[in-house]
């Protein structure tokens, strides 16, 4: 878009149209100003906006009276495969933050449930976030992702964890009650592991620096938060978000992590009952993970201690890949069946042709994520040519044909990388 301007250096108010000159204040935004009269409105029209959201009461957004675990377990295994362990836990956290909710604020007994922020350990594209959305959509709470690698400590190039706020207060257009019951899943978050051991580096301003930032908002305070994220520019009118009832989900792939692990586990049995030692499965060390090794690796106690519920997401097999591929309820192939059937066409994967996407996708380590680039790969083709041609009712692909389909594509160069 380009910027309005009455004439060549003209700036004018983007929405009344007021020129600098009319204008007491124009405030620059990325590509458009707006006059002092016009934020003043805007602020009008939040204020009532939010006024309206904290008519509602918490209750109306808790979980219905009849939902259970076992009932939101049920659910996440009609989106996601595998990872029950990571279900579980998800489920009982949930549960249990939302029945918190649902309590009086002041208790007659004196004991406050506290707030079950979730952990989740596990290698890239094994469905963390997958996990985390599919319970909000479910829960219908407002639900944002935002990534740690972004945040510096403030004062620093990047952006303030504030900003985390700024996306869940933008998918529920500002409406800060509604916000308030959000869940906030932040990705990456071993990137912000201290490094202090390298002597390198004389601050450690994407490290330690942001964890201590992140504590209050994690356990719960009021933050006020830039609306439109990035700096605090001290023109933009900051709004309050109190996080108290806020769910936040983190997620790393904490790579390297198992060696850790694996140095712990081994020297527990050896200090207790070696007996124990045939029991440990070396081949998936993950689900062991504690605490303990998260401190290791480098986020610091009071951060770990924000976030009780800590649990893995299993790397994922052939097998688990190929049900990925067909039966969640939104499938790739069911989406391929969907598409092809708007063109009049019957379409499916031969079963030699999934387990070979499964393998492919198991090669390039790009967990459940590089099925579908896998399957783009395969199928251009066919969805470039057939929408023009009539003569086609069904098409199914076999092993050959994928295998044809990939080596030609550039995606077949993963391989060798
Ligand atoms: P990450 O663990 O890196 O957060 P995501 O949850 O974003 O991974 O998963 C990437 C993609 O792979 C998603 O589109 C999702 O559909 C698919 N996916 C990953 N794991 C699973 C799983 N266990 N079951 C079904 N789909 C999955």
């Amino acid at each position: 878009m380009s910027m309005r301007r009455n004439s060549k250096y003209n700036y004018c108010c983007s929405f009344c149209g007021r020129t600098k000159e009319e204008a007491l204040i124009l405030v620059a935004g990325i590509d458009s100003y707006i006059c002092e009269v016009c934020v003043e409105q805007a602020q009008e029209i939040i204020d009532e906006e939010m006024n309206k959201g904290n008519q509602d009461t918490i209750t109306e957004m808790a979980l219905p009276e009849s939902i259970t675990p076992l009932d939101l377990k049920n659910h996440l295994d009609t989106y996601v495969i595998g990872q029950d362990d990571a279900k579980k836990f998800l489920s009982v956290a949930v549960y249990n933050h939302y029945k918190r909710l649902k309590q009086p604020t002041h208790h007659d007994d004196g004991v406050e449930i506290e707030k079950s922020n979730i952990l989740f350990v596990g290698r890239t594209g094994t469905g963390k976030t997958l996990l985390a959305k599919t319970i909000a959509k479910y829960l219908d709470v407002p639900f944002a992702i935002v990534d740690a690698t972004v945040f510096t400590e403030a004062g620093y190039v990047g952006e303030d964890v504030e900003s985390i706020l700024s996306r869940l207060l933008q998918v529920c257009d500002y409406n800060v009650a509604s916000a308030e019951k959000g869940i906030v899943y932040i990705d990456e978050i071993d990137k912000i592991a201290r490094k202090s051991d390298n002597p390198s580096i004389t601050r450690d301003v994407s490290g330690e620096g942001v964890q201590q930032a992140m504590l209050k908002m994690l356990e719960g305070t009021d933050v006020n938060v830039p609306p439109h994220g990035g700096r605090k520019h001290p023109e933009q009118k900051l709004i309050k978000v109190n996080t108290k009832n806020i769910l936040f989900i983190c997620g790393g792939a904490f790579d390297g992590i198992e060696k850790i692990i694996a140095r712990r586990v081994n020297t527990q049995v050896i200090g207790f009952n070696s007996a124990d030692t045939e029991e440990i499965d070396r081949d998936n060390l993950l689900q062991y993970v504690s605490h303990q090794d998260i401190k290791s690796y480098g986020l610091i106690p009071e951060l770990i201690g924000r976030m009780p519920v800590l649990t893995y997401l299993e790397p994922l097999d052939t097998d688990a890949l190929k049900r990925i591929l067909v039966e969640p309820k939104n499938a790739l192939v069911k989406q391929y069946q969907k598409l092809f059937r708007l063109e009049g066409i019957q379409f499916s994967f031969a079963p030699d042709a999934v387990e070979f996407i499964a393998e492919k996708a198991l090669e390039y380590e790009l967990g459940a994520r590089g099925l579908r680039s896998i399957c783009e790969a395969i199928m251009t083709d066919a969805m470039f040519e057939f929408p023009s041609r009539n003569d086609i009712k069904e098409f199914v692909v076999d092993r050959q044909y994928a295998e044809d389909k990939l080596s030609k594509s550039k995606l077949n160069k993963l391989k060798a990388a």
